[in-house]
Formats: structure tokens, sequence, C-alpha cells
């Protein structure tokens, strides 16, 4: 049986304001005095998992030890399998220090070449507890990589990845759409489906 989170605050283990923004969206509706970790001023600690589960889950440890808070981290990227799997838990630091997508995007289209274009972006979702119990939840969808890129509504590597079924890429979509069939809403609803109740 999963946990059940019953405190009355949370820490988001994230310094991406857009992933706390996004976060905070979708557990408004459970009455959660939600906190960033940068707003608290918690050390980032360095992602040295070998697994997006390993990562998501240190990271929220992390912030539980330094705040003594229950506190959510999520640990995300795109598998390319022709690749290997890269840049998977890499996919971050293929920006390099200026986080720049483009040229990973570039880097990614030139290793593969000719080669098989199926992909997929995974979410892994990590509650933990003070005390060191934790609960993780991973989400995936399905697609192929595009060239050249299209689109500039989402970030990352959405601009060269098309899910399954669709015309255009997450991109080119409304974030609404996108927010509807991503890898992070897959691992969402099963967070919330084992870890939450609506308060109001
Ligand atoms: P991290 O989880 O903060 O270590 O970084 C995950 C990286 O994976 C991001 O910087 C993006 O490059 C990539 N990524 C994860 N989810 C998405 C997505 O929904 N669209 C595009 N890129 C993503």
């Amino acid at each position: 049986m999963p946990r059940h989170f019953a405190e009355t605050e949370l820490i988001v283990a994230s310094h991406n304001a857009g992933k706390v923004r996004e976060i905070s969206d979708l557990l408004a509706p459970y009455d959660i005095a939600i906190r960033s970790a940068a707003s608290l001023g918690l050390p980032e600690p360095e992602e040295t998992g070998a697994s997006f589960v390993e990562n998501a889950e240190l990271k929220a440890l992390a912030a539980v030890e330094a705040s003594q808070k229950p506190a959510l981290a999520d640990d995300s990227g795109l598998v390319v399998p022709a690749l290997g799997g890269q840049p998977g838990i890499y996919s971050a630091r293929w920006g390099g220090p200026d986080r720049d997508f483009g040229l990973a995007m570039e880097r990614v289209n030139a290793e593969l070449g000719q080669g098989d274009r199926k992909a997929h972006f995974v979410a892994v979702l990590s509650l933990a507890w003070p005390g060191g119990h934790v609960e993780s939840f991973e989400g995936k969808v399905y697609g192929r990589l595009v060239w050249p890129p299209r689109g500039d509504k989402g970030f990352g590597y959405d601009p060269m990845f098309q899910a399954c079924g669709q015309t255009i890429t997450f991109g080119e979509m409304e974030p609404a759409l996108k927010h509807g069939m991503s890898h992070r809403a897959e691992a969402f609803k099963q967070l919330i489906h084992a870890c939450f109740r609506r308060r109001r």
C-alpha cells in the first residue's frame, strides 16, 4: 500500500521555476502549502544516480534532509533506443552549461543519422518523508524524432518530438494539450491516485 500524504506542507525539490509552477497548479485541489527548494535556499544536490528513479529519489531525500519536511522531486529526460538510451538521464547536461537545447537537438540528430527515430520521454516523480520513506512513480510518452525541429511553445527537446498519433511536435502544441498527454502528466496521475485525496 502506498503511503498517503496527510501533511499540510510540501517542498517542491526543484530550482526550476517552470516545474514548480506546473506542480503547484496540479496540486491546487489538495489544499497543501507548496514551497520551492529555491525559495527556502536549499542546496541543489548533484545528480549522481544511474537512473531517473535514483536521481528523483536523491533530490527528494536531499530536500527532506535539509528541511525536515516532506518533499517532491522530478527527474526526466529523452530516451532514444537507437542511441543506447541516450541522452536519457543526461538530457539536461547535453544542453551544456548554457542549457542550449538547439545544440543538444543537433547532437541527437547528428548521432542518430539514418538510425531508427523512435524515442520516448520519461518522468519520475518521487515523494519523500522525514524518516526516509519514498514513493516513486514513472510516466512515459512514446513518439518519434523529426528533423528539422518545429515550434517554439515548449522547452528542451520538444521541437523535435512528435508523440504517436500526432501530426505536430510538442514544440508546436498548446501547453494544455501537451500537459494532458505528457510523461509528467502520466507520472502525476499515478502519484495523485496513490497518495493524495482531494481536501476541497
Ligand atoms: P532534469 O529532470 O531537471 O534533470 O532535466 C530534464 C531534461 O530533460 C530537461 O532539461 C529537458 O532537456 C529534458 N526534458 C524533460 N522533459 C521534457 C519535456 O517535456 N520536453 C522537452 N524536454 C524535456
